[in-house]
């Protein structure tokens, strides 16, 4: 029944169901599970000669009712509703249906906020329905759902209310012993408080049991990925110390402390012969290339294979470089080999035999490199940049390629509170890198209104008169007419050909070709461009260390995360970074710009994302989609605290996960979940 389509339900034809599945309900079970965004508490009935100004809620019946147009396109009904103490007004514009819709001298709940109109009191435009033991929009917590286009709230809510015996008959998901033991109310219960609660109470319960039921899944979700990953076996990497040394005392700095706490904590992992899962996660100009270097070194000194992961092709090349630079020193540099989705066949195939023969040691790739048909048969590691993590079904994959597990490290920018991270990635060890390099500046960030573009440019002049190189990010490529921001190609016109016409400025957005785009790259690498306007294409990772202005245009429309990231790409050298935040227009900025402005500390605007917008911030849309909890408040420690332990309890116990098909089901989507594709 609940999985049948939802058109099957009284009142919904093909033209609702489309609008539903915009909202992502396609059967019953979803229209159950989608949750109201808010509630209007009109659950205190008075009587009426206690109103006060503010959203009020009556009994009464309804004596005269009258519509009328007051003018062209405006029709106004008015009607006097009394109950035992005293009567008022209730007006509704433009619902001229009202007149012929009330019924005299039927007790009716009426719901509405309670204002001046004209001069007079009245009850403007309220909802009502006859007086009953349940109603629907009046005369209680009434839910709000989030909106599509031609369909309201009340349409949805009225489906909701259709569903009353359905949800009563909803099975619990959770063990018995689990439900108790934690006072969770039980699960139909908490799902019809979530749509109609008869309390604030109850509608607080309700969000309790259902957001410990998705941290308690997730959790047991993570300790049984952790589990099979340590049943299987991996190639065991001795640590040699006098290479880790010879390394180290190559490099042009010292280590930080977080690198070397790192590096060893991968070295120690690396030597058993379990595979490592490991997230590094370290902001912006960190440092992580070095890690991801020296636990490649390890790897290749055994005579192992390692496939490097990045994003972009643009990446994978840029890692390629740096890390040739880097092992050159130990002598390593040759080994390295770069397989990408864009290169000739000639060259592709070069890099095939190459890698099956096992002089390609160190292969760099994007995502591809898992689908790609190669084989891969000594491959030892496998590090993942700028990712959060892998799911069971790549594990697979790879294993089914390698003949064993590799050892996985992920390394990303993008800081995860911590919470949030022991919630969904409990599989992984997490490792943190806290400290910047030293000698690093904090970036100088000013938020900016179109009109004071002329003094920014002057600014920016300065700087590129002292060699500096920079960048500027657009929204989108070419112009639209339906958003009202600057693109790409527009701002290249502008700046190339009117107020930097002195300098040179390069352009580079992701529709064009890979040679095109690696031309331009090496064009700034090389100080041939001063200016280089581009997409968020160069969001992820981009290294020039003499780029030291970030210019982001439209920046309203970025979010707090990618703001982060892109200001990264300026301010990775001793020199002094500069980012410019301009806005679309000259309304005052939003929290999200004032944060960024305000501080350069990635974790701590994680946080702050995490407060105003919910987890699904961290990752995107179509991450989110997964790994959002849509119920559990990350900042309810103790919450999470309970579940997860539960959790642990509950596989601690030994009892099978299969005897609780529903919670199963959600394990298992969890399971699978992965962010490489
Ligand atoms: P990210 O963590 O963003 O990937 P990178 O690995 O690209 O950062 O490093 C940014 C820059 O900092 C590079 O130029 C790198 O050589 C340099 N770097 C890395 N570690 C140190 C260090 N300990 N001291 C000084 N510079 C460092
Ligand atoms: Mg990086």
């Amino acid at each position: 029944m609940l999985d049948k389509p939802i058109e099957s339900l009284k009142g919904v034809g093909e033209a609702v169901a489309k609008k539903l599945g915009i909202l992502g309900v396609q059967t019953i079970d979803d229209l159950i599970q989608y949750f109201p965004r808010r509630y209007d508490d009109y659950s205190q009935l008075i009587t009426i000669i206690k109103l006060q100004p503010g959203p009020v809620s009556i009994k009464a019946v309804i004596k005269q009712a009258k519509g009328r147009y007051v003018r062209r396109g405006m029709h106004i009904t008015e009607a006097v509703a009394s109950d035992d103490t005293s009567s008022v007004r209730l007006v509704w514009f433009n619902q001229p249906y009202r007149e012929g819709a009330i019924k005299k001298n039927q007790e009716y709940f009426i719901s509405g906020v309670f204002e001046l109109s004209s001069g007079r009191l009245a009850i403007m435009n309220p909802a009502m329905e006859l007086a009953s033991d349940f109603p629907v929009n009046t005369a209680r917590i009434v839910p709000i759902y989030r909106e599509t286009k031609g369909l309201k709230s009340g349409v949805i809510r009225k489906l909701v209310a259709g569903l009353q015996t359905e949800i009563e008959n909803l099975p619990e998901t959770l063990p018995a012993e689990v439900v108790n033991s934690n006072q969770l109310i039980d699960r139909a219960g908490a799902i019809a408080n979530m749509h109609f609660p008869v309390s604030g109470t109850k509608l607080a319960e309700a969000k309790r049991r259902l957001g410990f039921e998705e941290v308690f899944a997730l959790t047991v979700a993570s300790l049984l990925n952790k589990q099979a990953n340590q049943k299987q076996s991996a190639l065991a990497i001795p640590f040699d110390e006098k290479l880790a040394r010879q390394f180290v005392a190559s490099l042009p700095f010292d280590l930080t402390n977080s690198q070397r706490r790192v590096v060893w904590q991968i070295y120690q992992d690396m030597r058993k012969p379990v595979p490592m899962n490991r997230l590094v996660e370290g902001d912006v100009g960190s440092g992580k290339t070095v890690v991801a270097a020296m636990a490649a070194l390890m790897a290749m000194a055994k005579g192992y294979q390692v496939a490097l992961m990045a994003p972009t092709e643009l990446l994978a090349r840029q890692h390629g470089e740096s890390l040739f630079a880097m092992l050159t020193s130990v002598g390593k540099q040759n080994g390295i080999s770069l397989l990408l989705g864009s290169m000739k066949p000639a060259e592709k195939k070069r890099a095939h035999i190459a890698i099956t023969s096992g002089d390609a040691k160190f292969i760099i790739g994007t995502h591809a490199l898992i689908s790609e048909k190669v084989d891969m048969h000594k491959l030892g590691l496998i590090i993942v940049d700028e990712q959060h993590r892998f799911g069971v079904a790549q594990r697979a994959t790879l294993q089914k390629k390698a003949g064993h597990m590799p050892h996985v490290l992920s390394m990303t920018a993008t800081p995860i509170p911590r919470t949030l991270a022991l919630t969904l990635y409990g599989e992984l060890d997490i490792s943190l890198l806290e400290d910047m390099p030293a000698g690093r500046l904090p970036i100088i960030t000013k938020v900016v209104s179109p009109n004071s573009r002329l003094q920014m440019y002057r600014a920016i002049d300065k700087e590129l008169e002292h060699g500096r190189q920079m960048f500027v990010v657009c929204p989108i490529i070419a112009e639209s007419d339906v958003l009202n921001v600057l693109s790409a190609e527009r701002v290249y016109e502008g700046l190339a050909r009117k107020v930097f016409k002195h300098r040179r400025v390069g352009l580079l957005h992701g529709k064009m070709k890979p040679v095109e785009k690696e031309a331009t790259m090496a064009q700034l690498f090389n100080s041939e461009l001063d200016i280089l306007v581009s997409t968020t294409v160069i969001e992820v990772g981009v290294h020039v260390p003499n780029a030291t202005i970030m210019l982001i245009e439209g920046a309203e429309r970025f979010g707090l995360a990618q703001l982060h990231q892109l200001r990264g790409r300026v301010g990775r050298s001793t020199d002094q970074g500069y980012c410019y935040l301009v806005m679309s227009d000259s309304k005052a900025p939003t929290k999200r710009l004032r944060a960024i402005e305000q501080s350069n500390d990635g974790f701590r605007l994680a946080e702050f994302d995490l407060e105003i917008r919910g987890p699904g911030a961290i990752y995107g849309s179509a991450q989110s989609g997964q790994l959002d909890l849509r119920i559990a408040n990350l900042s309810d420690v103790r919450l999470i605290a309970t579940a997860r332990s539960s959790a642990q309890t509950f596989l601690d116990s030994g009892e099978k996960l299969s005897k609780y098909p529903a919670l199963a089901a959600q394990v298992q989507s969890h399971r699978a979940v992965t962010n490489l594709s």
